[in-house]
């Protein structure tokens, strides 16, 4: 009994953190009306078409979508793109053999300390290395004069900012905005606790109260991969700078960021999403300490193997670069997944001409301090939109099998979705070839 319990309770908080109530909502019971005008033809094929990913289907839509043919597997089975999920990167570093390997002794991390001198003091020193280095490498961020603080994800320091910058004492809930779209996961952390110290206060451009608020500024930003600043524009607010996709592989690196708040991840860095890792680099020495304080309150610190781990792939990520020589079979780190970024934007893009139904943004050209090349944007995510009588876009791809996140939960119109440009080299091929033979009769 206790066993089942423990199994249902690890599958509601996984269910939680992934947003799985948006991944197949309605899937079942959607409305296939869009179908009796929209067909599939069968005109562009694109890269080679992997057709052994069982893995990825979801169990109770096998079974109707099966199908003899590899071309016409592609247009039958489910391709879910509404999580962005960085499995992309899993060839690079399978590359890598063992050059990224880590073994730990049974006798090591029994402690929960790190350094108990260091103000977050469950932050392993090599960890911290790793950071400071890649930073220094990429260009992309002050490490000077900052506190680092580790967190399980930057999801878990998101929530260790809102905790340290709340005022106590404060008669209502402090607000927590971000300009529509915004990442469709800041109103449900913030909110699903029901806090009293903050609150979710919607789209940072219609905020015009008086008080005090938080502004997330995520740049480049998810879900439209824009280049962001603060919106709200008031002295009594504090600024969180998400800089999740602030890399080479996805935007021009224009100068070192240079704020008082910068969350980053390894999420979307260097692909490895599953070790749980973030960090923060905090100006301010009483916010670094409350974070830790949550972080300690929530979790007594953070893995000392994810750590050591995300330790060794920072690590190597900066040899790729720094001394290529010994690195003969691979690219550079951020040379590999911005050629990679950009061949994936330019398939999405000859698919999105070639149906006329969707558009996507235009990304300004820049040059890139870190790599010198001058380019637009290729962000993680592609803001896709439904042009034409197509209102809820979401529901329109879903009956092309094509799983998306709808513009709604990113505080915009249901004409957009969200889709994730990370997924493996197979799935995006089939992505893109369904995309554009999605047409009118
Ligand atoms: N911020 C943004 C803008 C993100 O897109 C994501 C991941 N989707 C996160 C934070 C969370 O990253 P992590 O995996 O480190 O919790």
């Amino acid at each position: 009994m206790e066993y089942r319990m423990m199994i249902l309770g690890h599958f509601l908080v996984i269910s939680l953190a992934l947003n799985a109530g948006l991944l197949y909502k309605g899937y079942s019971n959607g409305k296939h009306k869009a179908q009796d005008i929209f067909s599939f033809n069968n005109e562009c094929k694109n890269a080679s078409l992997v057709t052994n990913r069982d893995a990825h289907i979801p169990k109770r839509t096998k079974a109707s979508f099966s199908s003899s043919s590899s071309s016409s597997k592609a247009l039958n089975e489910v391709i879910d793109l509404d999580h962005g999920d960085p499995t992309m990167y899993e060839k690079y570093w399978q590359q890598m053999g063992e050059k990224t390997t880590v073994v730990i002794p049974g006798w090591k991390f029994i402690s929960y300390f790190s350094d108990v001198n260091k103000l977050c003091w469950f932050l392993e020193t090599d960890f911290e290395n790793a950071v400071i280095r890649l930073h220094k490498l990429v260009g992309n961020a002050v490490t000077e004069d900052r506190h680092i603080v580790v967190g399980t994800g930057s999801t878990q320091l998101f929530q260790a900012v809102l905790y340290a910058v709340s005022p106590t004492n404060a008669s209502e809930p402090m607000n927590v905005v971000s300009a529509a779209p915004f990442y469709s996961s800041y109103p449900l952390i913030t909110d699903f606790l029901k806090s009293g110290l903050y609150k979710w206060a919607g789209d940072a451009r219609k905020f015009k109260k008086d008080k005090p608020y938080v502004e997330l500024v995520t740049s480049p930003n998810n879900p439209d991969g824009l280049s962001r600043e603060a919106v709200v524009n008031q002295n009594q607010g504090i600024l969180i700078h998400d800089l999740a996709y602030y890399w080479p592989q996805y935007t021009s690196i224009s100068s070192p960021a240079n704020y008082d708040i910068m969350l980053f991840t390894v999420s979307k860095s260097t692909g490895h999403a599953g070790t749980r890792l973030g960090w923060a680099l905090v100006k301010d020495k009483e916010i670094a300490k409350k974070m830790t304080e949550f972080i300690v309150l929530s979790t007594i610190g953070v893995s000392k193997e994810s750590q050591l781990r995300a330790a060794k792939i920072l690590q190597v990520l900066s040899d790729t670069h720094e001394y290529n020589g010994n690195f003969q079979e691979s690219e550079p780190f951020f040379d590999y997944s911005y050629n990679l970024m950009a061949r994936r934007w330019k398939q999405l893009r000859n698919a999105v001409n070639k149906s006329k139904l969707f558009s996507l943004p235009e990304f300004p050209h820049g040059k890139c301090a870190f790599s010198s090349r001058t380019f637009a944007s290729q962000p993680a995510f592609a803001w896709l939109k439904c042009e034409g009588e197509i209102e809820d876009c979401e529901s329109f791809l879903r009956d092309h099998k094509i799983i998306t996140r709808s513009g709604k939960h990113f505080g915009e119109s249901s004409k957009y979705v969200r889709i994730s440009v990370l997924p493996r080299d197979e799935i995006f091929d089939q992505f893109t070839e369904r995309l554009c033979s999605i047409n009118y009769f």
